[in-house]
């Protein structure tokens, strides 16, 4: 690949510091990320150079009202040692959503993908090769004017950086059904990747975990009935041989997993629903031994199954993951087409050909 956007290499790489075998989640990052800058109405050309802090001004707007969003996307390598992204162009769409609803400008699709794909190919020897590892991509954007006064920023920053990651969680999660607080509302953000609705979620979070949960489980905010979804999770049940997961509204995130996980079901022949699923169902349905599955679905952790979920006034155990056969099947199917061993028959998988220079000891040519 021929590589267009402005570089300044990093002196030397720091990979020879990182220990993959014990890859902990976001916390190594790759020699370089890739910085465009947004003034008088258009993006620059952007530059890809070393990783490293960022100037700012105390002043700057996204300091005081949060006019910034994110995505989270990963790439494999397979067994050739092409690089591959799963669906990327899903989450530029994504993107580009929250940047409107944010009121801030998009970046278009063609430019976003190239200049991701030029960022991968420079540090793809940062991919790990292992079983569940990845590398992370963490494009975001923030409003940079120094100003104080609620209003859009002029002036914006888009940059992608990469961490090479092992296993986000690796155990199945018990998940506490909230009934107070909320992390999204019609008419509100959580359809986008904003980032003040993460921060929102920090104290509820806190709470469940001190209930001794692992993650919140949101349900609606006018009634707390139906639930949306888990932590930074779409949300999946199979009751009686039908997976049920909420329809997209303003409070869902509308996942890439969710997506593919609905679509590879469908293929198989499974009934899918996508509708408004109360508590009371999910709760009755384990009463009568109909509640078969119950997975959360994401790109850090693709699909986690759900081990229990509780109420203030009762829990109850979900059948063992080795009986699932929804959750296992899907997990192995999805993460196998993302490391280029299952068939991909919807195209989904985006592969960048690495040349053996540039790869580690790949055997193609
Ligand atoms: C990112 C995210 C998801 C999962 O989306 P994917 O595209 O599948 O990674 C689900 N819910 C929330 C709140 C998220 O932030």
């Amino acid at each position: 690949m021929e590589l267009k956007t402005n570089l300044k290499k990093i002196a030397k790489s720091k990979l020879s510091d990182v220990d993959f075998d014990n890859l902990p989640f976001g916390r190594v990052f790759s020699d370089h990320m890739l910085v465009m800058t947004y003034e008088n109405g258009q993006w620059d050309e952007g530059i890809i150079q070393p990783y490293e802090a960022l100037s700012i001004t105390p002043a700057m707007m996204t300091l005081h009202y949060g006019q910034a969003i994110f995505e989270g996307m990963k790439a494999n390598k397979d067994a050739d040692g092409n690089v591959l992204m799963f669906r990327p162009e899903l989450n530029v769409r994504r993107f580009n959503k929250s940047a409107e609803r944010m009121c801030m400008p998009t970046v278009p699709e063609d430019v976003f993908l190239e200049k991701l794909q030029e960022l991968l190919y420079l540090d793809s020897d940062w991919i790990p090769r292992d079983e569940g590892a990845a590398l992370y991509i963490r494009p975001f954007m923030f409003g940079s004017d120094p100003y104080i006064g609620v209003k859009p920023s002029k002036t914006f920053h888009f940059i992608i950086f990469t961490c090479p990651v092992g296993p986000y969680y690796a155990n199945p999660v018990s998940v506490y059904v909230e009934d107070h607080y909320v992390r999204a509302v019609d008419g509100g953000t959580g359809f986008t990747k904003a980032a003040g609705n993460y921060g929102g979620a920090l104290y509820p979070a806190k709470l469940a975990q001190e209930k001794g949960y692992d993650q919140v489980l949101w349900t609606d905010a006018n009634e707390h009935k139906y639930v949306q979804e888990i932590g930074t999770m779409n949300v999946f049940f199979v009751i009686d041989d039908v997976v049920i997961t909420p329809d997209l509204n303003d409070c869902i995130l509308p996942g890439t997993t969710r997506q593919s996980v609905i679509e590879l079901f469908k293929d198989q022949g499974v009934k899918v629903e996508e509708r408004p699923l109360s508590i009371d169902e999910i709760f009755e349905a384990h009463k009568n031994g109909k509640l078969q599955d119950c997975f959360g679905s994401g790109t850090a952790a693709a699909i986690i199954p759900i081990k229990s979920l509780g109420t203030n006034t009762e829990k109850i155990e979900l059948p063992p993951v080795e009986e699932r056969t929804y959750s296992k099947q899907m997990k192995e199917r999805l993460i196998g087409m993302k490391l280029g061993k299952v068939e991909d028959k919807f195209n989904w998988v985006r592969k960048i050909a690495i040349p053996q220079a540039a790869g580690e000891n790949t055997s193609d040519s």
